[in-house]
């Protein structure tokens, strides 16, 4: 792995190795004065440095992608594909190693990470389809001897923004789907985990990306403001926090690019009394405490309409019986969260719940896990009788934390989830077809789930969101990232049959 090569060793002691940048077709190392450690969750162990870009690095890499844009918009289409296909097969090769890295530096469990990794998998499949993807319509006679066809054309130079929580797919929603429609690209990872991200850009560029097409820069605030303001970068494509996602998509757009944001989440399971019990509560453990909480389509309020309430005994201890561990041994089903910052974060919110009046059915602070005793964990909390106001209701949590609320009815259970500001995902839980119809008509959330805990679509379809869960039109893969990476162009042409010469047309109707 050339992109965390080790340090230099100064004084005698083990310097950890640091983070490169990617600057057209080098992993270099960067010349800033700013670093920040890439800290192993379970153990503290420092993995790597990742600095934060300079400003000229941050120019460079704009540079560099502008430059490789003239030919690699041109690039032919099969050539295109073609690097995804062995991209995918590298993908798989490399799938264990690459968890591994991914568990070390995030603390989701193996089989997690190798999940994280293969729904970005799936985005890199869908890329090698781009031959089929990126199409035009043509229609012939829209007048006499006119025909109108539309290109889709690539944009320039496109930048993405990823979040901690998924270092693999994130990327891998990105990248693949900007440069197979023929865009160049810089990658800002996430400063707390960015070391997968690097080895799937170096997988990237044996699969055959050439020079500049991809680059990577690390940072935080100011790099993200940077790319959000460069004025060679067409459009930005950001997942991470609603905070920052607002702002990134403001400070864009001002700058006359396109955006889209994908952004935070209180995502509701609503459980109907008909509903198939265990096939529920098991659901519902798993989307609420998988990878520790923190996944963007967790399901960390749950809705417990009429009589199903009666279950929540049964679900606290589905929960009570998970296994706390490093998410490197077998049998884990909840690993550390990500820092101590979300672990003071997330301990906080839950004393909030406590004094706020909410019943903690289960506390999961301050677990034992042998032999990760400095490990960042915090067991699978469950509070009942949570109410809107509440900040463990108004809050991403971001942690193992389930809040159940109850409603009287369906339609209270819908109202419910339409107040609430996010629109990322839901779930409903139910056997009754009319109540699933009912459901997924009239509730205001982007993601569905109608018996299925987590619905992320696959890539044949777009990720989406309402409300504050997202900003801009188009989702970041699927059909509409086709529309988001480029533009629309339309040609209408005629070509002249020199033995009918048509008179002077002073109107704007075609003849
Ligand atoms: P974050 O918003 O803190 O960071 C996201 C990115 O923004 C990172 O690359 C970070 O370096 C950068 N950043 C951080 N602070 C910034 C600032 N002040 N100005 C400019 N850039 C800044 O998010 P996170 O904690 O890494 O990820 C968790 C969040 O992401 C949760 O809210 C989760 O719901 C959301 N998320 C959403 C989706 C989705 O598809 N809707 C998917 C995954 C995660």
């Amino acid at each position: 792995m050339q992109t965390v090569a080790p340090s230099k060793p100064a004084t005698g002691r083990a310097v950890p190795p640091t983070v490169k940048l990617l600057i057209n077709g080098e992993f270099v190392d960067s010349r800033s004065t700013q670093w920040r450690d890439v800290v192993n969750p379970a153990t503290q162990q420092v993995l790597a440095r990742v600095p934060f870009a300079t400003p000229q690095e941050l120019n460079a890499a704009v540079a560099s992608a502008k430059d490789a844009f003239r030919t690699w918009r041109k690039t032919p289409i099969g050539t295109r594909a073609r690097i995804f296909l062995k991209y995918q097969q590298l993908i798989r090769e490399h799938m264990k190693e690459l968890a591994a890295i991914l568990t070390a530096e995030q603390g989701k469990t193996l089989p997690d990470a190798e999940g994280d990794i293969f729904r970005g998998l799936e985005v890199v499949e869908h890329a090698a389809n781009i031959g089929t993807l990126q199409m035009g319509e043509l229609a012939t006679n829209v007048a006499g001897g006119v025909d109108t066809y539309t290109l889709l054309q690539p944009l320039g130079v496109c930048a993405g923004i990823t979040p901690f929580n998924f270092p693999a797919m994130i990327p891998l929603w990105m990248f693949p789907m900007a440069i197979a429609t023929g865009n160049t690209f810089v990658l800002k990872p996430s400063e707390q985990d960015p070391m997968v991200t690097m080895r799937l850009v170096e997988l990237a560029l044996e699969a055959g990306i050439p020079r500049g097409v991809l680059n990577v820069v690390h940072g935080g605030e100011e790099v993200v403001n940077g790319l959000c303001d460069h004025q060679d970068i067409k459009a930005i494509s950001f997942v991470g926090s609603t905070r920052v996602g607002t702002h990134v998509y403001q400070r864009a757009t001002l700058a006359g690019k396109r955006a889209q944001c994908m952004m935070g989440a209180k995502n509701h399971a609503v459980v109907l009394p008909d509903a198939n019990k265990d096939q529920t509560l098991n659901n519902l453990a798993g989307a609420a405490f998988g990878a520790a909480g923190q996944r963007c389509m967790a399901a960390s309020t749950a809705v417990f309409v009429g009589e199903a309430q009666r279950w929540i005994p049964e679900l606290v201890e589905k929960a009570r019986g998970l296994r706390i561990n490093a998410g490197a041994e077998a049998g884990t089903d909840v690993g550390p969260v990500v820092s101590c910052a979300a672990l003071q974060r997330i301990s906080g919110l839950i004393e909030k719940g406590v004094a706020e009046g909410a019943k903690l059915e289960l506390d999961g602070r301050n677990p034992k896990v042998a032999g990760y005793e400095k490990g960042n964990f915090v067991g699978p909390t469950i509070f009942s009788g949570v109410k809107p106001g509440m900040a463990i209701y108004e809050q991403e949590i971001f942690g193992p934390v389930l809040v159940i609320l109850s409603a009287a009815t369906l339609d209270e259970a819908i109202d419910l989830v339409n107040a609430n500001p996010n629109g990322n995902g839901t779930a409903l839980f139910t056997q009754s077809g009319a109540a699933a119809r009912r459901f997924q008509e009239d509730i205001d959330v982007g993601q569905v789930g109608i018996n299925v805990p987590i619905p992320v679509p696959v890539p044949l379809f777009s990720f989406t969101g309402s409300r504050a869960s997202k900003l801009g039109d188009l989702g970041p893969y699927g059909k509409q990232v086709i529309l988001f990476y480029t533009q629309t162009k339309t040609v209408t042409q005629r070509w002249f049959d020199d033995a009918a010469v048509s008179g002077v047309n002073t109107t704007i109707s075609l003849r």
